[in-house]
């Protein structure tokens, strides 16, 4: 078993590694413009209900990383 995670950034629906906060936006954003139930649910309830590109998703999340990575490990009801 090796300790050291490979990718920095874990997407918190689906467990998918990603290299960067910018990975994961494109990720969110892919998974939401397929319309794919669980990623739309996080984005909404943790992020924004808004739809927006990549870009903007990334400035967002990186906000919210920002604010310490272990409070959002609490699930909302
Ligand atoms: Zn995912």
């Amino acid at each position: 078993m090796v300790t050291a995670h490979p990718a920095p950034v874990v997407c918190p629906v689906c467990a998918l590694g990603v290299a960067d906060v910018g990975g994961l936006a494109v990720h969110l954003v892919d998974a939401a413009e397929r319309s794919e139930v669980a990623h739309v649910m996080w984005l909404n309830r943790h992020v924004t209900k808004r739809r927006m590109p990549p870009s903007e998703l990334e400035k967002l999340l990186d906000e919210r990383t920002a604010h310490g990575s272990s409070a959002s490990d609490r699930v909302a009801r």
